[in-house]
Order: structure tokens, then C-alpha cells, then sequence
């Protein structure tokens, strides 16, 4: 059983039925309507992550490859430039370039004249460029082409039901309970484990069967404006900040993002500051984006491993993810919890997930996501 209709389920869900584990999955709304349908839609090569994180660096590569291989219909090759602004950025690229090589990520520094031939609305005061392969990937197509094909499989998907409490055979769950929304009904599901896989809501979650786990939902805002402004993704060649990242999007460019921390991912609003401060941002990298039709304005909470009791605290947290046996951790058998991560690994963390559920039921299958074609995310539909 696995609680959560966003890209981490979506791709465990996938990998149990490769594997021939029967499954369930559980949604309180709508697939994708918890922070995966809200992100800002960057395939991470890695780059943003190499100087504080080789391994997070390198795994984000590794998955990049994987899924353009897979879900094809998702992503976009389009790359990304990381640009330099001023003197103190510039002190910071070769720490930024040995970092990229180290991860395994295959950069080029691109003249500043060519960079801005490729992408004539980038900023024509930047002073280093270095080419990285980043990409544009589809926030909601990604996860439906897993859920297609888990369905396809066998799988059970059932959107619009809360958990609401666990089912317990002594201190073990066996089970959820569940609101099932459309019939406006109680249901209780047995299950031989139960996966927590709702990203910010983990910790409401584990809380249902008394157990704490470390996770610190971090909100952040995004705003888009009705033009493409460019093909690559840009990025501000400095440690993370406030708006560093504008990515395009089908017909929209989207900036982003903030760093805060909440204790209820379904308690945030967008700050109304926050929406001069991105435009700012976004002018610094590419000068045309205040002048473009605003679109939209948009927060989601990120899943962040870690205790942190500000803001600042929060952007401090590791962007890795955890997968915890709530058997060996708390003596709660039956329960699993996978927390942190970022789309653009949910392969990888369904694949560490899976193979602790066959660990614990004995199953012996290997993986097989990373070499299986995706069907089409309309194939979900039909
Ligand atoms: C501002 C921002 C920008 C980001 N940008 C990027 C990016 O560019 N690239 C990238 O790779 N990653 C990005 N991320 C990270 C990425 O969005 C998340 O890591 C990922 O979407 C988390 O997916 P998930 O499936 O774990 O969680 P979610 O998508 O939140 O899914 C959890 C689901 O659980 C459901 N749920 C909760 N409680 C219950 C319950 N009681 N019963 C049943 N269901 C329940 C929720 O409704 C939700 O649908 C960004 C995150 C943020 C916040």
C-alpha cells in the first residue's frame, strides 16, 4: 500500500508492479495536487547541488540520463547556462567548475558573445557562462507516465481518499484507514506494509501512528510570465539563493524560487513581497521579464530531511532522501516512510524503497525502472 498520488508513489508504485508486488495506492485528492503538481519544473543535472553535495550532484546526473531515456515525452533537452553577474560570482566559478567535474557532470564555458547569440534576451552584462545539462521536465506529464503504467500492470489507484488512521495487528500496521471522498464512505485496506510517500504531509502521516519522524516542510514561491524568453534553462552562477533559477516552460518563463519553513504545508499563501522580489531577480538574468504579461504566482512546500527551526535553517537542509523502516527505527513493523528527495530523482527513491519492501517480503526481483520505456501520460486517461 502507498500513501501519496505525487512523483515519489507514482514511482514506487511503478517499480512494485515491475517487480510483481500487488499494490495500492492512496490519494487524498487529485494525482499530483500535493507539492509535485506545483514545482518549478527544472531536470537537475546536478550542477546546482555539485559544490555542497558531490553524491546528490552525481546521482542527479545519473537519473537526468535515465529519464531522458524513459519519459521521453516529459522532458526537454534544452540545457541550461549558468551565468556569472559580478566580481563575487566570479570568484566563485572555478570553485563551481571542479565541483561539476568532480560529480561527473559535463560542462562548457561558452564566450559570453556566444551565450548571448544562443539567447538573445539573456543579460548583456554577464561576464562567465558555463554550459551545463540541465532540462525542462513536464511536472505533471512525468508522474502520469508512471501511474499509466503501473495501472497498465495492475495496480489499484485510488485519488480522493484521506488516510485517515492505521489498521494494527498488535504494534504492527496491517493496514490504513481511509475516506473515500466520492462515496463519502469509511474503508479500511489491509496491506503487508504500508508506504508513507506524501512528501511534506510525511510527518502528519507518521504522527497518525505515533511516530516522529525528522522532516521540515519548506515553502517556496515561483512567478511566471506569458513568454518564452529563452530555450535554456538560466541559472546564477553563485551559492543558492533567492530567484537564481528561471526556467522555461512550454510558452512561460518561471522564476523561482524562495526558501521558508511552516509546520502545515496546507497553511501557506504566496508573501505578497515575494512576487517584486522574484521579478528583481528574474531582470538580473534576463532584463525583459518584468516588462512580459503576468501569469501566475504559486507556492509549494518541499519535503526537507532535518530539523530546522527558521527559514535559514531550513535552505541549510540536505536536498538528499531517506528511506526509513519504522520497524527498526520506532518498532512500529508494517510502515515505511521515504522523505526529502526532489523530482528529478523519484526513480532512484522508488528503487532504494522497493528493494527494502522485497528485503522485508522476501522478495528476490531486481530493479527494472531504469531500462523501462514509460508509456504515454495519456495513456493514463484511456
Ligand atoms: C518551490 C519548489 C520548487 C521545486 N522545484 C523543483 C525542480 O525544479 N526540480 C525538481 O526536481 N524538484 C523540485 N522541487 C522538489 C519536488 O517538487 C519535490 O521533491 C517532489 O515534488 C515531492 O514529491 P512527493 O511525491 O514526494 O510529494 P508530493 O507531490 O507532495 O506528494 C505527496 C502526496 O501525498 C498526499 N497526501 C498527504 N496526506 C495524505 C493522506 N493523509 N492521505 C492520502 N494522501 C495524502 C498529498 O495530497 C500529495 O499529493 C521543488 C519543490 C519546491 C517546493
Amino acid at each position: 500500500m502507498v500513501i501519496g498520488g505525487g512523483g515519489t508513489g507514482a514511482a514506487i508504485i511503478h517499480d512494485l508492479r515491475l517487480r510483481g508486488v500487488e499494490a495500492t495506492l492512496v490519494e487524498r485528492g487529485e494525482l499530483t495536487s500535493g507539492t509535485t503538481g506545483r514545482h518549478h519544473g527544472q531536470l537537475h543535472s546536478g550542477a546546482r547541488y555539485a559544490v555542497k553535495d558531490r553524491s546528490i550532484a552525481r546521482e542527479c546526473m545519473q537519473e537526468t540520463y535515465i529519464l531522458k531515456r524513459i519519459a521521453k515525452e516529459s522532458i526537454e533537452d534544452n540545457y541550461g547556462l549558468f551565468v556569472a553577474l559580478d566580481d563575487e560570482d566570479l570568484a566563485h566559478v572555478p570553485v563551481f567548475v571542479q565541483a561539476c567535474v568532480e560529480s561527473g557532470i559535463p560542462i562548457k564555458e561558452v564566450p559570453v558573445a556566444e551565450a548571448c547569440e544562443m539567447e538573445p534576451n539573456l543579460n548583456p552584462q554577464i561576464k562567465r557562462v558555463v554550459m551545463v545539462p540541465d532540462g525542462t521536465l513536464d511536472a505533471w506529464r512525468l508522474p502520469l507516465q508512471f501511474f499509466a503504467t503501473a495501472r497498465r500492470n495492475g495496480a489499484a489507484i485510488h485519488t480522493f481518499t484521506p488516510v485517515t488512521g492505521f489498521r494494527y495487528g498488535g504494534s504492527a500496521v496491517t493496514g490504513v484507514q481511509a475516506y473515500d471522498l466520492k462515496t463519502r464512505s469509511e474503508r479500511t485496506i489491509g496491506a503487508d506494509l504500508v508506504i508513507n510517500a506524501t512528501g511534506a504531509w510525511a510527518g502528519q502521516v507518521t504522527r497518525m501512528a505515533e511516530v516522529e519522524i525528522p522532516i521540515t516542510p519548506g515553502p517556496g514561491t515561483m512567478v511566471a510570465v506569458r513568454k518564452r524568453l529563452t530555450n535554456m534553462v538560466i541559472s546564477h552562477l553563485h551559492p543558492a539563493d533567492d530567484g537564481d533559477i528561471l526556467v522555461p516552460q512550454r510558452g512561460l518563463s518561471i522564476i523561482g524560487t524562495t526558501q521558508y519553513r511552516t509546520d502545515d504545508p496546507d497553511d501557506i499563501a504566496v508573501p505578497e513581497e515575494d512576487i517584486a522580489n522574484m521579478y528583481a531577480c528574474a531582470d538580473t538574468l534576463v532584463p525583459s521579464f518584468s516588462a512580459q504579461k503576468y501569469h501566475a504566482a504559486w507556492i509549494a512546500a518541499r519535503p526537507l530531511v532535518g530539523a530546522a527551526s527558521s527559514a535559514d535553517d531550513a535552505r541549510n537542509l540536505s536536498r538528499d532522501f531517506s528511506v526509513v523502516d519504522h520497524g527498526k527505527s520506532d518498532g512500529r513493523e508494517g510502515l515505511l516512510s521515504v522523505i526529502g528527495g526532489k523530482a528529478t530523482v523519484l526513480r532512484a527513491m522508488a528503487e532504494q524503497t522497493v528493494d527494502l519492501v522485497c528485503a522485508k517480503l522476501g522478495i528476490d526481483e531486481p530493479c527494472r525502472t531504469a531500462n523501462t520505456e514509460l508509456l504515454s501520460h495519456r495513456a493514463y486517461f484511456t
